[in-house]
């Protein structure tokens, strides 16, 4: 069924959800792309665009974020990945997503990509992390690096990208994640390689209860996961009588979701803004936040999505400060950073309601 967009917030509640101070954990950088910046590093590549400026091209994503389909909302990044494919254009692409975030009101962010996937394309995955480290450190937006690897990739090379996030952890990448489709690809295929970077240092983060059920979100907290990407499918735990237990091993584990609203309607996993679970769960204790996943892909952004959640999901802004706040605690970059983050959020103050 095709996606129901909302209508655009009303200018006051944008203006001040660009004003909130916002901590960024989850977005694709190769999901995050700047339509005009796409077109140019397409032309300069040789690839043909499925259309010619830049609102053609926000139209033609517009049209696969409304399919109501993950596969048709995957098929813009085999045109991102295409055109991002040298060092010059992911280090670009890498400094427009800081600098956007910044200027959206964002005070510290992780981005992420799995960086094997431009092998194929000629780049090494250090030579790609190196460019894109190179970008991000060239704002002036505090921020990190999360490597990810599609899980429905073959294990050898899951492992090679863990051995690349673990060789450039403390040089800007500060996580590891797997990403990619869910079902039938459940984190436990890796349950040795997960333990051993655990054991290593590295924090993980996983997608999990995106598109699988909530015993998918459990499962990632036991494997190490701090942080969980999406994990929306808890909510269907919610009221059951097991569901004080759940909370109590989330808890116990610090367990925070990246909660990505509009994502989770293009792709199906919500039905609707309205209805999508980041309420009940917030208000039922889980301690959770908000992002954009894939701005290009979603035609979205940190301010659109909290104006969203405001007019849309019936929170206020005093849950999203205290999101952001959430946030800024579970991130994996440097504790002064991260504590620098939270004072920020804390001292903006909400308009009541
Ligand atoms: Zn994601």
């Amino acid at each position: 069924m095709p996606a129901q967009e909302p209508p655009a917030p009303e200018p006051a509640v944008r203006a001040l959800a660009q004003q909130m101070p916002k901590v960024l954990l989850h977005e694709h950088l190769d999901g995050g792309l700047r339509e005009a910046t796409l077109l140019e590093l397409l032309d300069e590549r040789g690839i043909a665009a499925p259309a010619a400026d830049a609102a053609g091209m926000a139209d033609w994503f517009d049209a696969r974020a409304h399919a109501g389909s993950l596969e048709q909302y995957l098929r813009g990044f085999a045109l991102t990945v295409a055109a991002m494919a040298s060092p010059a254009a992911l280090a670009r692409v890498a400094f427009e997503a800081a600098e956007d975030a910044r200027l959206d009101g964002c005070v510290l962010a992780e981005f992420r990509i799995a960086p094997l996937l431009f092998e194929p394309l000629g780049l090494d995955g250090d030579t790609a992390v190196d460019a894109l480290l190179r970008g991000l450190a060239r704002s002036a937006l505090p921020s990190g690096l999360i490597v990810c690897a599609m899980r429905h990739h073959p294990p050898d090379e899951v492992r090679r990208s863990a051995e690349l996030a673990l060789r450039w952890l403390g040089r800007g990448v500060v996580a590891f994640d797997l990403a990619g489709p869910e079902a039938g690809w459940p984190a436990t295929r890796h349950t040795a390689l997960l333990r051993q970077l655990r054991d290593a240092g590295l924090p993980l983060t996983l997608h999990a209860g995106e598109a699988d059920a909530a015993e998918r979100v459990l499962e990632a907290v036991r494997l190490g996961a701090r942080r969980i990407g999406h994990g929306v499918h808890l909510v269907d735990r919610l009221g059951a009588p097991d569901w004080a237990t759940t909370l109590d091993e989330l808890r116990a584990h610090d367990v925070h979701l990246e909660v990505c609203p509009s994502s989770n309607v293009h792709t199906g996993a919500a039905r609707s803004l309205a209805t999508h679970p980041i309420a009940a769960l917030w208000r039922a204790g889980v301690s959770l936040s908000f992002h954009t996943d894939n701005r290009l892909m979603s035609r979205t952004c940190p301010s659109l999505e909290a104006a969203w959640l405001v007019e849309q999901a019936g929170l206020g802004w005093v849950d999203l400060a205290a999101m952001g706040e959430q946030a800024a605690r579970h991130s994996f970059l440097p504790p002064d950073m991260c504590a620098a983050a939270a004072a920020r959020v804390r001292a903006w103050s909400p308009p009541p309601g």
